[in-house]
């Protein structure tokens, strides 16, 4: 999926689990965490939008683990969980946000013809559709998703 795309769903999944989870008292941080770990897997493509911010450290990634693999894992993830909870163990809402975001990120991306290598370093692909990155359904998918944050707001959050 596009960055866009994964902006929204990393929203839009923070948004649900503020309001079905935690009783809407996400705070600012929740959701920029959720926002920022909804683009950190693809660290790995120096042409996404977190790859065009952090250009060397994208470069050496994606040449060590390939694109969707290691940092599109349940691996990767775990170890996210685990720096957090030694560097920052009182920011739990951060932790979670930014999880969350990963976590939107790789159902998307599961999503696309490609999938992605969840179980890495197996090499078996993970994948529940066959959308195209980029393409008109995808565009469809982020309208309704965007429609899908409106309504959480307007039903739970005004
Ligand atoms: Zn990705």
């Amino acid at each position: 999926m596009t960055g866009k795309t994964h902006f929204i769903g990393g929203i839009a999944a923070c948004q649900a689990a503020d309001i079905f989870l935690f009783n809407n008292d996400g705070s600012f941080g929740f959701y920029a965490a959720g926002f920022i770990g909804a683009l950190i897997p693809d660290i790995c493509h120096t042409h996404s939008k977190i790859g065009r911010r952090l250009p060397v450290l994208s470069k050496v990634i994606g040449s060590i683990f390939g694109h969707r693999t290691f940092t599109h894992s349940l691996l990767f993830l775990l170890l996210t969980n685990l720096l957090f909870l030694y560097f920052f163990p009182e920011q739990e809402a951060i932790r979670i946000g930014f999880l969350i975001g990963m976590i939107s990120h790789y159902v998307l991306d599961a999503m696309t013809v490609r999938g992605i290598r969840l179980f890495y370093p197996a090499s078996l692909r993970f994948r529940i559709a066959k959308l195209r990155t980029g393409g008109k359904i995808e565009g469809f998918f982020l309208v309704c998703l965007t429609l899908f944050i409106c309504w959480l707001y307007l039903r739970y959050q005004m």
